[in-house]
């Protein structure tokens, strides 16, 4: 590592030197715009999330379904085989009551946050998504969930396309 740096020798600039105006000092504001690709797995996941479909990869080397899903096992070095049209429900795996925001402000009303196990896919196979129409005392581990979707001209190919998960109520 050192070597490297005696390679290219350089001055380093301190905060001080800046504040100081040692250097000349440019200030502008960036205007970025970017782009890309889904890629093959996540492009069909999310043209099925529009029309209210869930659908996973399955590898014949291991035998499990991959939710989301993914062109390649990770764990068998191989490509995956086919599309599997997973159930739009599952169950609660670990979840989090949230009362504060990404920004770190107090929420009024905390958020649910769960890894919700997908039916049809390997265990623990799942995704991250929101709770809803639950108190947060109420959220057990193993508790049965369905996907609540958007109405069709809300949907746009998004896992926001799913507005949370809500408990699957028991009949008896
Ligand atoms: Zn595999």
């Amino acid at each position: 590592m050192s070597s490297k740096i005696s390679n290219y020798p350089g001055v380093e600039i301190t905060p001080e030197d800046v504040r100081g105006q040692k250097y000349l000092l440019t200030r502008y504001e960036t205007d970025l715009r970017y782009a890309f690709s889904s890629g093959v797995a996540t492009s069909r996941f999310l043209r099925g999330l529009r029309r209210k479909e869930l659908w996973g990869r399955e590898c014949d080397g291991c035998g499990r379904v991959l939710v989301p899903p993914r062109m390649y096992c990770e764990a068998c070095y191989r490509p995956t085989d086919r599309w599997v049209r997973l159930m739009d429900k599952g169950k609660v795996v670990t979840f989090s009551i949230a009362h504060v925001n990404s920004d770190a402000s107090r929420r009024k009303e905390p958020i649910l946050v769960s890894v919700i196990e997908i039916a049809g896919a390997s265990p623990l196979m799942g995704i991250l998504h929101l709770l809803g129409e639950v108190r947060p005392e109420k959220v057990r581990i193993g508790m049965a969930v369905e996907a609540v979707w958007r109405s069709d001209d809300e949907r746009t190919g998004a896992i926001t396309d799913i507005r949370y998960f809500r408990p699957i109520a028991r009949r008896s």
